[in-house]
Formats: C-alpha cells, sequence, structure tokens
C-alpha cells in the first residue's frame, strides 16, 4: 500500500526504532507512547484488521508478540503490560495497517481502564444468543 505509513516504515522509506523483525514481523517503538516503551507489533504484509490477516500469518505475529512483551516487560521493569488492538476507526483505529500495541504499565501511572456499564434483567442471555449465532 503505496499510501500507508507502516507499510512505509517496513520499507525504510520512514525511519523507525526497530525493536526485532522478522520475515514476517516487525515490532518498533509508538512514537507518541503512552509510557516509554510502548511498541507497535505488526505483520509486514498490509492487512487493514485483525480478521483481515490469514490464521499461519497471525499466529507468527502473536508469538513474535509474545517475545517482545517479555521484552519490554525487562527492559522497563513495569509492573505489567496491555495488549491492545484497535480495529476500525470506531474503536480508534487511525492507522489503517492491522497493529498490536504493547504498552508496558507502572503501579500508579494514572491510566485507567474502560469503565464497565451493566445489562438490563436478562438481556445478557439475548446477546449471548445474538453473538453465539454469529460464531462461524
Ligand atoms: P491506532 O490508533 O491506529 O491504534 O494507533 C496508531 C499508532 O501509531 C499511534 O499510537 C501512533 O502514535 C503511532 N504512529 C503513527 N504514526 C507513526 C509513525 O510514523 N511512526 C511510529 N513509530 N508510530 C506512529
Ligand atoms: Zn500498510
Amino acid at each position: 500500500m503505496t499510501d500507508c505509513i507502516f507499510c512505509k516504515i517496513v520499507a525504510g522509506d520512514i525511519p523507525s526504532s526497530k525493536i526485532l523483525e522478522t520475515e514476517n514481523t516487525l515490532a518498533f517503538l509508538d512514537i507518541s507512547p503512552v509510557n516509554k516503551g510502548h511498541v507497535l507489533v505488526i505483520p509486514k504484509e498490509h492487512y487493514e484488521t485483525l480478521t483481515d490477516i490469514p490464521d499461519d500469518l497471525l499466529s507468527l505475529v502473536v508469538k513474535d508478540m509474545k517475545k517482545v512483551a517479555v521484552a519490554v516487560m525487562m527492559a522497563t521493569k513495569a509492573d505489567g503490560y496491555n495488549i491492545q488492538m484497535n480495529n476500525y476507526a470506531s474503536a480508534g483505529q487511525v492507522v489503517m495497517h492491522a497493529h498490536f500495541h504493547i504498552v508496558p504499565r507502572f503501579k500508579g501511572d494514572g491510566f485507567e481502564l474502560w469503565p464497565g456499564r451493566e445489562y438490563e434483567c436478562g438481556e445478557a442471555e439475548s446477546v449471548m444468543d445474538d453473538i453465539k449465532s454469529e460464531v462461524k
């Protein structure tokens, strides 16, 4: 994809702070980190969202992500980490080349997780049925 910023990073047309590069995967520092050590992990080939990535490739990318997550924890001395993936604009995806965020987390770093809501009586069962019927 010629107009994709992450494809340009893969091609070396835009510089990046590379952490790990394999045949299929690239991991590099997010330019605007939530916490220092925030890494993005991408398939080098252009796919837009999680479900666009072929299963074989996805498993290799996730395996590499696991390796990098351990390295991030060790290097930043984090207490934990979030793995986040935004899929589609409504979920906050800005760069339309599928990517996982690894965000190192520290006790008291002040970031909250999203708030939980409640189901009305009987609503959870109906939502469960709707989703179950779509599982292919
Ligand atoms: P999204 O909201 O699409 O899940 O996240 C895109 C991420 O890519 C953001 O966290 C943003 O800081 C990062 N990003 C955008 N442009 C660049 C870039 O040119 N280089 C790097 N290293 N990260 C970028
Ligand atoms: Zn791309």
